[in-house]
């Protein structure tokens, strides 16, 4: 097999927040990918970038008093914590704002321009008169042409789902000033995406192999509603890269993203790193320019169904009218959801991966449950607690670690930590584990991990099924029967090793406990065929891997603690300072109600929630799930009044959605001063009223 050269590389996330578990969910993805290329020992080049411009980090940058460069550096500061925590190796991670960027993003407009797929055309667009800048769409708000909605999107009313440009809006205002934009005209850029020539171009170009068919088919049905040309400049000011010849106008963000994976590989070339990756077989490392140009190199990129537009359009053609090797692979995945509904940055759920890593949950379980979750197809993944617990710990623990932990305390205590022959049935064992290599190699290399990882935990059924025919732990009772307990344990340790070899690209920590454990080399996939040999001596066993105990998830499930407040000056009554003042209007945001509490319960697997079940006189009931079951059993509550916080974002927790929130007294430190008071009113209040 011929070393194949790839470069690879994830979706650039955008540089106006930490990462969240859909970003570490296509991490996982392309580093498990990336991993087993290199245990096939091809050359690999994987790089990520932070996507550092436009219009939403300028303007986040200025509310939060910094420049756009130290506003993305403080982003950038953060990645390294959930790389290494997920042990996801990037040979490098760089910035789209940054020299390398800029020289070939102006590289390959000026390329563009050449050959003569640079438009120029003046549009009207809606200007900020007190900020004096042009408004992207988000930033314009009014009223709903179609159903008269109120604060609306400039692009798409969230009412009744109707799609319309700004300049639609009834009383458009600018969501940064409040001003009432103008219309005003500018000159913009445009790459003529309608050019036949493009058109014929990208037409071929999504269609032989290099896109899933489920991608394909929609980049047909794109070609068929018609391609427009792609307005790629912005105003000044704009955070960005400056148009060559062209004062005051800036690529737009989206022109400028994907050059950044460019930029991140020369800046690995750059750094004189790039050819430690080099096999041993190359022969001297090219230069930045001859490696992307080299036909041999396969482009492969990782992405989100969000972004494919860009990937499987624009991206092609920016760099086939460059004059630029386009890419091999663009391989979009779906989204991850929890229990079934879709994340939202609203109701602030989902899964954070820093929170995973603080209680001290194993980052290889998360890599493993992905994996076992993921196939080639553009499916969201649904991260489910009880599935996850379930696959961890009865298929990963149960079938896998179980192999080693049954096999290696008898060849330590017994046959002095040195393995024997196997004879001819466990040989069939092995021989059955090595004739699915090919198959596993497949696997992986189309990126249907879930399949790889289902037929990885068959062969390690067959393994348990010898095992238990065997019973090592009876045959090492009985007399006479030594040699054959040898033998048993020596298969298990083999059957161990090829299927560590297997998982190697899920688990790399694991394996390489493993590899410490057993004597041995990394293992690479053509060890499949190099089997311990008699006689070879394995090191002490230790536990290897810990089942995850439902009660970290729980936890991983808790709403996050309030962020404390400053101590006060003096100790108060109840134990805490009186928060920062604020206004009348500020109160009037939350809406306090009166909520009957009709039924109540405890629940299963927590011993801090209490299940409320409310009325709020809204002619149906609300679920809000509150931490007082250490100060009330639920008959206490049923019947009883309180007060709900009726606006509050609904909440999705481990146990299932909570709709808002009741109000509660305790003191600041629950342990020096237990105790947790529910609010009551006193009587003639109903379900419904308004607390002001
Ligand atoms: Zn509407």
């Amino acid at each position: 097999m011929s070393q194949r050269k790839l470069f690879v590389t994830t979706a650039l996330p955008y540089a106006n927040g930490k990462f969240h578990v859909g970003h570490i969910m296509e991490y996982i993805q392309a580093d498990i990918w990336v991993r087993f290329q290199r245990m096939q020992s091809h050359m690999v080049h994987f790089v990520g970038a932070d996507d550092a411009h436009g219009a939403p980090i300028m303007i986040a940058a200025e509310k939060a008093g910094k420049t756009p460069q130290e506003f993305v550096g403080e982003i950038a500061a953060g990645r390294k914590e959930y790389l290494d925590g997920f042990h996801i190796r990037f040979d490098n991670w760089h910035s789209t704002d940054s020299a390398e960027n800029t020289e070939l993003a102006q590289g390959i407009y000026r390329k563009l321009k050449h050959s003569g797929m640079i438009a120029t055309r003046t549009i009207e667009q809606f200007y900020d008169p007190v900020k004096g800048m042009f408004l992207p769409d988000r930033y314009i708000k009014g009223e709903c042409p179609v159903c008269h909605a109120k604060d609306q999107y400039g692009d798409a009313c969230e009412v009744c789902s109707s799609v319309y440009s700004p300049t639609e809006l009834i009383n458009p205002y600018s969501t940064l000033t409040g001003a009432t934009p103008e219309l005003r005209s500018s000159e913009h850029f445009f790459f003529k995406l309608s050019d036949p020539k493009v058109v014929e171009f990208l037409k071929t170009w999504t269609q032989d192999g290099k896109l899933q068919p489920e991608m394909a088919k929609k980049a047909s049905e794109w070609f068929e509603a018609g391609m427009a040309d792609w307005d790629i400049s912005r105003e000044a000011p704009y955070f960005g890269i400056e148009i060559p010849d062209a004062p005051g106008k800036y690529f737009y963000v989206w022109l400028d993203a994907p050059v950044g994976y460019l930029a991140s590989l020369k800046n690995h070339f750059d750094k004189g790193q790039a050819a430690n990756h080099w096999h041993e077989a190359s022969r001297t490392p090219q230069s930045f320019d001859e490696f992307v140009a080299d036909p041999a190199v396969e482009q492969v990129h990782f992405i989100g169904k969000d972004i494919v537009y860009f990937h499987t359009l624009f991206w092609p053609a920016m760099l086939q009218f460059s004059s630029r090797k386009t890419p091999s692979q663009v391989n979009v995945h779906g989204f991850i959801t929890v229990s079934g509904e879709k994340m939202s940055k609203s109701r602030g759920t989902g899964i954070d991966p820093l929170k995973y890593l603080s209680i001290g949950m194993n980052p290889e379980w998360l890599r493993y449950y992905i994996a076992a979750k993921l196939n080639a197809k553009v499916e969201d993944v649904d991260f489910n607690p009880d599935d996850f617990i379930a696959r961890v710990n009865a298929d990963l623990i149960g079938k896998y670690i179980n192999i080693a932990s049954r096999a290696a305390g008898f060849v330590a205590k017994r046959f002095g930590g040195h393995l024997g022959q196997v004879s001819s049935d466990g040989l069939h064992v092995l021989e059955v584990l090595r004739l699915e290599a090919e198959n596993i190699r497949a696997l992986y290399d189309s990126r249907d991990f879930a399949r790889a990882l289902r037929e990885i935990m068959a062969l390690a059924d067959h393994v348990n099924a010898y095992v238990d025919a065997n019973k090592p732990w009876e045959l090492a009772k009985q007399a006479g029967q030594e040699a054959r307990l040898h033998d048993v344990c020596s298969a298990c340790i083999e059957a161990f090793r090829l299927l560590t070899l297997y998982l190697k690209p899920v688990l790399p920590t694991l394996a390489s406990k493993v590899e410490d454990f057993l004597k041995i080399d990394p293992l690479a996939w053509g060890d499949v065929h190099a089997p311990l040999p008699s006689g070879h001596p394995i090191g002490e066993y230790k536990h290897l891997m810990q089942r995850v105990d439902a009660k970290q998830l729980d936890q991983l499930f808790e709403p996050p603690e309030p962020a404390p407040e400053a101590a006060p000056a003096t100790a108060l009554p109840g134990g805490e300072g009186i928060a920062p003042t604020i206004t009348i209007d500020d109160f009037a945001k939350i809406d306090l109600r009166i909520a009957k509490i009709v039924a109540c319960q405890k629940v299963e697997g927590s011993t801090k929630l209490l299940h409320l079940t409310l009325d709020a006189g809204e002619g149906r009931t609300r679920n809000v799930f509150s931490g007082i079951a250490s100060a009330y059993e639920p008959e206490q509550l049923v019947g009883k009044l309180t007060v709900l916080v009726a606006n509050l974002a609904p909440r999705k927790m481990k146990f299932g959605i909570s709709e808002g929130m009741v109000l509660a007294a305790s003191h600041a430190d629950e342990k020096a001063q237990p105790g947790i008071y529910v609010l009551e009113p006193t009587s003639g209040a109903t379900p419904g009223m308004r607390v002001r």
